[in-house]
């Protein structure tokens, strides 16, 4: 195979055992063994592997799995905790050569909007660098955002702590460069509903089936504020614009490939402080959060007791990098909390309300209106004073993943119950409910709690032993669980993490069967040989997308952090 795709390949490709191993895994719990990775040099590229892959489907078939034919999983940093970048076949990785800025930031509309147009593969860390030199932000930003990289945030359609204020990635996308599966690039931005009769033959389809399932597809839409779960439907068509990112834009690379995307950007935020509250009981926080929002805060984040006491026990971590005097005022800012655990124990759950502005005297009256606003609640509250101090709150909640993944041995993170969300007025019935489930399998996993509260977002990444022979069956029995109860809070399986090979199996429980046959029929239009990215939001015989294939991929000797 090496040498027929040399033929056409400027690019790297590579076959060693080292690169195979390495390509097995992302930031999920699975491992699938990839064939060939290569790294293409240019768009030109990935349109000659589009069309040889095409061309040549049935002659290449899997080793180690005579179902699995040839087929494409993009991939650019690999921190995806759902399985979606990893696959039996090829896997092309953007973050080599295609990891260039092509043009801007340019000022739009008075400046408060600018554009900035990218290669796939460079990193969200580069990508911020030159933004913030103009002083502007992508405010979709994710939490991993030091690691992830740009094709990867349009691949699953991220979000982060800012989401609740400024949207997810496809709120972002002005238009992208995409290669379809006829291997032909099209420039993809919004049109006119008019004018879809003048459009090609894959437009009209998509047209047609939302229209023709225009009650299945809004009823069936999850009430929640965000969802990654499924083919997101529901933004297609919106104020007679027809606009196939919100379509593409977190479709997991299984309907075209993004070789370029244009972005909105947005100015950064001047001045930023932090309302932190302590709850040492969950009952009031439905109501809580629903009067924090009528405030209109820029983030609302929240983590558990059990995230803090991870944080006061192993904080020395958190001084690295942080220089001598850095150090200092860091320790110092965490006495209260040494205090707090000493004399009272840890609140339940911690909450941070952030406000932002031009004017710091602004923000600090909307911290204190704030906690003027809930003293009936009756709850300890602290406006942080510096930002020393609000990074450490900030750093807890950033950090909470990566501590509790080092500091327990014989352990690895198993990320499949990571991304539930509700509504957050479920929250005070919906979050007792969860820790009656998760007690049953106490003896199994380790886990903390950590979110965005503000939309009823949880991030519950356990930590389980895999050398126990049941590992998977306790992962397919609470996955099951954890998912019926969210099915029946009205709420996503996925926020922002999306499906890839572990919840792809869960689709028809969260929206039904018509749904997911729509699903079919969306993969159909664009992908009908199945050559990008199968088994991820459609099941694919022997290529995932099914719970049996979930238990027998469960990564066994490689730590699956290591994107991470
Ligand atoms: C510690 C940690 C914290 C995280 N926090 C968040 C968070 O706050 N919010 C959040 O949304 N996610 C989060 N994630 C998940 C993940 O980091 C994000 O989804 C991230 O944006 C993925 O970027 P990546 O470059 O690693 O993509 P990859 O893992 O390489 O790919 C992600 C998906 O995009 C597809 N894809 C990649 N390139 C292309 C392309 N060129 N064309 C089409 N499809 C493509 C892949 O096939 C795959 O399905 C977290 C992960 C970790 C490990």
């Amino acid at each position: 195979m090496k040498e027929e795709i040399l033929k056409f390949f400027k690019g790297d490709v590579e076959d060693n055992e080292e690169i195979l191993i390495k390509y097995s895994h992302d930031a999920s719990l699975l491992e699938v063994r990839p064939t060939i990775v290569l790294f293409p040099k240019d768009s030109l590229d990935v349109q000659n592997l589009v069309k040889w892959v095409a061309q040549n489907k049935d002659m290449y078939v899997h080793p180690a799995n005579d179902g699995a034919q040839l087929s494409i999983t993009c991939r650019c940093a690999g921190t995806d905790m759902s399985g979606g970048a990893i696959g039996e076949s090829i896997i092309l990785d953007f973050t080599r050569y295609m990891n260039k800025l092509v043009g801007g930031p340019l000022p739009l509309r008075n400046k408060s909007e600018w554009e900035i147009t990218v290669q796939p593969g460079m990193f969200y860390r580069d990508f911020e660098k030159i933004t913030k030199e103009k002083g502007l932000i992508l405010p979709c930003f994710t939490a991993s955002k030091t690691i992830n990289a740009m094709g990867g945030m349009y691949g699953n359609n991220s979000a982060g702590e800012r989401t609740l204020k400024y949207g997810k990635m496809e709120d972002y996308i002005l238009s992208a460069k995409v290669i379809f599966a006829d291997g032909v690039e099209r420039m993809v931005q919004p049109f006119l509903v008019k004018d879809i009769s003048n459009k090609e033959e894959i437009y009209k389809q998509v047209y047609n089936l939302i229209e023709q399932n225009k009650e299945e597809i809004i009823l069936a839409k999850p009430k929640v504020h965000k969802n990654s779960a499924g083919y997101y439907l529901w933004n297609v068509i919106q104020d007679n614009v027809f606009d196939l990112n919100k379509l593409l834009v977190g479709s997991q690379g299984t309907l075209g490939i993004v070789t370029e995307m244009t972005l909105k950007i947005i100015p950064d935020i001047k001045h930023s402080k932090l309302v932190v509250i302590f709850m040492k009981d969950l009952a009031p926080l439905g109501n809580l959060i629903a009067e924090i929002l009528t405030l209109s805060p820029e983030t609302l984040e929240t983590y558990d007791d059990k995230t803090m006491r991870l944080a006061v026990k192993f904080f020395p971590e958190f001084l690295k990098n942080k220089g001598f005097f850095g150090m200092i005022k860091f320790m110092w800012s965490f006495l209260p909390e040494f205090f707090m655990m000493i004399t009272s124990g840890f609140p339940k759950l911690i909450s941070l309300a952030e406000f932002a502005g031009e004017d710091e005297i602004i923000v600090q009256k909307k911290c204190e209106e704030l906690v003027k606003t809930i003293k009936d609640f009756k709850l300890e509250t602290h406006i942080t004073a510096s930002e020393i101090e609000a990074n450490k709150y900030w750093d807890i909640r950033r950090e909470s993943f990566a501590l509790l993944r080092k500091h327990v041995s014989g352990k690895r993170t198993a990320p499949f119950i990571d991304d539930m969300i509700v509504r957050p007025e479920f929250l005070p019935k919906f979050l007792p409910e969860l820790n009656n489930i998760l007690e049953e399998y106490k003896s199994y996993l380790i886990f903390t709690l950590a979110g965005h509260a503000g939309e009823g977002n949880f991030h519950i990444i356990p930590l389980m032993d895999f050398k126990r022979s049941n590992t998977a069956q306790i992962i397919l029995e609470l996955g099951e669980k954890v998912y019926n109860l969210v099915v029946r809070y009205h709420g996503s399986i996925t926020a922002e993490h999306n499906d890839g090979l572990i919840r792809t199996p869960y689709l028809a429980k969260m929206y039904g069967e018509n749904m997911v046959n729509i699903f079919y029929k969306i993969k159909t239009i664009f992908d009908p040989e199945n050559i990008f990215n199968p088994g991820k939001k459609v099941p694919t015989k022997n290529q995932g997308g099914t719970k049996e294939y979930i238990a027998s991929h469960i990564a066994k000797e490689h730590d699956a952090d290591h994107a991470a």
